[in-house]
């Protein structure tokens, strides 16, 4: 039988764009593809056909071979072929295209892979504040992805016995084709390299045996957990047919704190401080992520000083020891004064200007060095 052409296979003009042959090509993949037509050998020939052409038309160099020589620019002895590959098209280039067409319905096929598959990782990403990360955390999440389908428990068939074993492959999921001089091993496309046909598939997932659906999960999430720590939950990620489900990976991403900032085991906090507290010294509140605790202020503390107080940071989640809050004090230049507090600060400052060297080192032998 002679070999229609390819322009007619697709039904699309000799100047037709790419965008036009995809989307014929798209169109009778569809309609065609054997999981929607199984034991049909005649749409089996239209699905191949489509594809071949597809494969030539969908890239310009072998297009414009195919436009010059007709069919023969691609047989046995021809001239030259597809760069000497024998003009064997993989059969995985065709199906990652279903990728697309059929929004991943058929995820688990495809890549011409052999039936003991494994489902993808699903990644979803909690947003926790930082008490939570600290302390550990229950979280329920909801999400959709990939299920086994409920209405045929995942197997594609509502009667087991409507599952055969592919006729084409005799259930290897591959088979050698001749092209031109070169025999070539292909992913069967009767069964999609899958082994198998489904006869009946189910109505609700057409005989991929998984839907996406609406799930919801309890989370444990452990004290300690930080920036891109995961929790891994085996087996709750992408559901296949007839292979392993994928596993679902919480990835915690840590809200930012209104006073503490957390590295590793230890927090760090800013305290501002009174002009005259440093000066005089004084015990003041501070707070914790464990309530509030007292913090002594001695006399004479500088900006920028840091208090540390053990204990008191975090117990990172791989780790037994327990970290420190350190504490840096900021000494807060006194704003919106009032007429006495002005008054008081004049009298302070006249008696300090004359006894830099007591009451303001650090001040003196600045100026000291400047003028020098
Ligand atoms: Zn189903
Ligand atoms: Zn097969």
């Amino acid at each position: 039988m002679a070999k229609r052409d390819y322009y007619e296979v697709l039904g699309v003009s000799k100047t037709a764009s790419d965008d036009e042959i995809k989307k014929a090509y798209r169109k009778l993949a569809m309609k065609y593809h054997p999981d929607r037509n199984p034991d049909n050998a005649e749409a089996e020939e239209k699905f191949k056909e489509a594809a071949s052409a597809y494969e030539v038309l969908s890239d310009a160099e072998k297009r414009s071979m195919y436009d010059r020589m007709g069919h023969s620019a691609f047989e046995g002895g021809g001239a030259g072929g597809f760069g000497g590959h024998g003009g064997g098209f993989s059969a995985e280039d065709i199906f990652s295209q279903f990728g697309d067409i059929f929004g991943g319905a058929f995820g688990g096929g495809g890549r011409g892979q052999q039936r003991q598959q494994r489902g993808s990782d699903l990644r979803y990403v909690m947003e926790l504040t930082l008490e939570e990360a600290v302390k550990g955390v229950k979280k329920t999440i909801s999400f959709t992805a990939p299920a086994p389908c409920d209405s045929c428990d995942g197997k594609g068939s509502k009667n087991p016995n409507d599952v055969e074993t592919c006729k084409t492959c005799h259930g290897a999921g591959q088979v050698r084709m001749q092209q031109g001089f070169f025999s070539v091993q292909q992913t069967c496309s009767t069964c999609r390299g899958q082994g198998k046909i489904i006869k009946n598939p189910c109505n609700k997932c057409h005989g991929s045996g998984v839907s996406d659906r609406q799930q919801t999960l309890e989370v444990t999430i452990p004290a300690g957990v930080d920036n891109g720590d995961r929790v891994r939950l085996t087996g709750k990620g992408e559901a296949i047919r007839d292979g392993q489900a994928g596993d679902l990976y919480v990835e915690v991403v840590v809200r930012e704190h209104e006073i503490f900032q957390r590295d590793g085991a230890d927090l760090y906090m800013d305290v501002p401080v009174s002009i005259a507290d440093a000066a005089l010294g004084k015990e003041i509140e501070i707070p914790t992520l464990e309530g509030r605790v007292s913090l002594k202020i001695p006399e004479g503390t500088q900006t920028s000083k840091m208090f540390r107080l053990r204990g008191k940071g975090v117990k990172p989640v791989r780790s037994s020891m327990q970290g420190d809050l350190l504490c840096r004090v900021v000494v807060e230049t006194p704003v919106n004064l009032t007429a006495r507090q002005r008054e008081l600060l004049k009298e302070l400052q006249e008696t300090l200007d004359g006894d830099d060297q007591k009451s303001s080192p650090k001040k003196k032998s600045f100026f000291d060095r400047l003028f020098d």
